[in-house]
């Protein structure tokens, strides 16, 4: 990698990715001239250590299967091999020293709900320090309340509003109710034959 590029990192615990996903990815990498985008899934998110997660190769591969006609996205299993909490900060610094990149060069794209919570993170000033902090709008999530001296820490982008979340999926699916317009084909395919979220 050159040290000059710019590559855009999105964390997540994609159970399941969603178009929701996919749409912003697409729009943020061509709106933000991005050379890349690295799709990460996390193994145990630090704020949903108490919640039962699928089994991180179903969630890697579905993200593999959702990317895999788009040449521009890319995957990374980097913190499903570091096992334990994947705290963000950790995959920055090692990808800034494994690829010599400077804050210049590292987008890191959250949700507005992720901005809300982003204090509680694990060193939410060296993240501001190490990288730019992308923030994409979320209906229904207001970030009025948050500090002007916080926002002008990150870059709020004025991206389209996706009413998709994969809570409301798992949801769906318990209900026997279709979410194939929610998330690409071989998704809900893999989905069914892995018998997920029943
Ligand atoms: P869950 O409902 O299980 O919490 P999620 O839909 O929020 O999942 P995650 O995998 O937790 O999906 O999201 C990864 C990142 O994408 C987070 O930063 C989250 O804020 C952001 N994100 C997910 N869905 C949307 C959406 N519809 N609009 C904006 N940001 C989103």
């Amino acid at each position: 990698m050159h040290n000059d590029v710019r590559v855009g990192l999105f964390g997540g615990s994609f159970d399941p990715i969603h178009n929701g996903h996919l749409e912003l990815a697409r729009w943020t990498k061509h709106n933000l001239s991005l050379d890349q985008f690295i799709f990460i899934p996390a193994a145990t998110p630090p704020h949903k250590q108490h919640v039962s997660l699928s089994e991180p190769e179903h969630r890697l591969r579905m993200v593999q299967l959702a990317i895999k006609d788009w040449r521009e996205f890319e995957v990374s299993d980097f913190e499903l091999h570091r096992k334990g909490i994947s705290y963000t900060i950790d995959t920055i610094d090692y990808l800034r020293r494994q690829f010599n990149l400077k804050k210049a060069s590292l987008f890191l794209v959250i949700g507005a709900d992720s901005l809300v919570d982003f204090h509680t993170w694990r060193s939410p000033a060296r993240i501001l320090r190490s990288c730019h902090v992308v923030v994409l709008p979320r209906p229904d999530i207001s970030i009025s309340h948050i500090a002007d001296e916080m926002k002008k820490k990150v870059i709020i982008l004025a991206a389209p509003l996706f009413d998709i979340s994969s809570t409301e999926i798992r949801k769906l699916i318990k209900k026997r109710q279709s979410i194939n317009h929610l998330v690409p084909e071989p998704v809900a395919k893999y989905i069914v034959e892995h018998k997920l979220y029943r």
